[in-house]
């Protein structure tokens, strides 16, 4: 595990080693997931010592006191945790203390109409849902599932989950309700139109991610990567398309669609790396703080000690500010210059 550097500074909020502030906390609630994305392939158990409500809640204020106006939670599978609604609830104080954008990703299989509506009510704003095909066969193959039968019933849970967030108030027009897709050549880059056309029939933005070389189960090459500006040209020839700049600190770009019907975004990691804005910190389900979703898994700075009922309370606030000022991470842009020879923790764990 990583130790903080030495010197803590002022009370303004911390930069980091690159001048880069913090603005989004990715809380992982769990290392599990009901489905086996071959591109992902998460832990089937949890690491030890999972934090409790009361300690993500720590996490999530020491994180507001450092800068961060965005959670995400994530995992793993989410809605797989019992306590997700509590926490949500829990942590909606914070929003006096500049706390303003609260969302979810998940895979989408387990939500149901009620938990939809229990989620919005407890203050969440935004849901962004995973899916890697349109049909059958391709979700199969995507998700790791044994047969297109079990693929087109995955489908058919992900199409109604996204009928029970709309219903429940998550609004696409608003931006409170997207779809994520990631594309691997040869295995599902047939699926960009159906996607496309799946996300324009219902006034959803398609988030189209690139194959990313985090963990190492999956067996990554560049080779299997679909290029952002590869996919944005197969979408725009069949409906053409219009860029927007890529905002400061966002991980995608976004385009329109010329003829009004919406857009999609393009997540382009490993063809557009966008470290040098990067204000993300990750937090894993058993407490462990990672500065870069391509970190090596020894990299993480694990914050139970100041997590404890003896510890001083403004430890954790401390350690974080000390390892944020500490953060160089740059891995995209170093990928680029030097790829191959790097261990990643897996991406179920760190949350993506
Ligand atoms: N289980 C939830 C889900 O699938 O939405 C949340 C966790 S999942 C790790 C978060 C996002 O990371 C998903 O959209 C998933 O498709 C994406 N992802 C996982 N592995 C990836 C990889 N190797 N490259 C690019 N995106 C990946
Ligand atoms: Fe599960 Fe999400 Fe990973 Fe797929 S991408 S295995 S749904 S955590």
């Amino acid at each position: 595990m990583a130790t903080p550097a030495a010197n803590p500074t002022s009370s303004d909020p911390p930069l980091d080693g690159l001048g880069r502030p913090l603005g989004v906390l990715r809380l992982s609630l769990t290392a599990r997931c009901n489905l086996a994305c071959p591109y992902c392939l998460p832990d089937e158990q949890e690491p030890p010592g999972l934090l409790s409500l009361e300690q993500r809640h720590a996490v999530v204020q020491a994180a507001v006191a450092l800068g961060a106006h965005s959670l995400r939670l994530t995992g793993g599978e989410p809605l797989l945790h019992s306590q997700l609604e509590r926490l949500i609830e829990a942590v909606q104080p914070l929003r006096t203390r500049g706390l303003r954008d609260i969302a979810l990703t998940s895979n989408g299989t387990l939500l149901s109409a009620k938990r939809a509506r229990a989620l919005r009510a407890a203050g969440l704003d935004r849901i962004t849902l995973s899916l890697d095909g349109a049909d059958g066969t391709s979700v199969a193959r995507m998700a790791g599932l044994s047969d297109a039968t079990a693929g087109e019933r995955t489908l058919a849970a992900v199409q109604a989950a996204i009928g029970h967030a709309r219903d429940a108030g998550f609004d696409p027009a608003a931006g409170a309700l997207k779809l994520n897709a990631v594309i691997q050549r040869g295995r599902n880059d047939d699926q960009l139109l159906p996607l496309a056309e799946l996300c324009r029939g219902q006034g959803l933005e398609l988030r189209l991610i690139e194959y990313m070389d985090v963990g190492s189960r999956n067996g990554w090459s560049p080779a299997d990567v679909v290029s952002a500006s590869e996919m944005t040209e197969r979408i725009g020839s069949r409906w053409p398309l219009e860029a927007f700049e890529r905002d400061l600190h966002s991980t995608s770009r976004r385009w329109r669609y010329r003829d009004g019907t919406g857009g999609i975004a393009v997540v382009a990691s490993v063809s557009e790396p966008f470290c040098g804005d990067c204000n993300r910190l990750r937090v894993t389900a058993d407490g462990v703080a990672y500065t870069c979703l391509f970190a090596a898994p020894s990299s993480g700075l694990d914050l139970q000690p100041w997590l404890q009922p003896s510890a001083d309370p403004t430890g954790l606030e401390q350690a974080l500010t000390q390892l944020w000022h500490s953060r160089r991470d740059r891995y995209s842009e170093e990928r680029q210059a030097s790829p191959g020879g790097h261990h990643h923790a897996e991406m179920a764990y760190l949350g993506g």
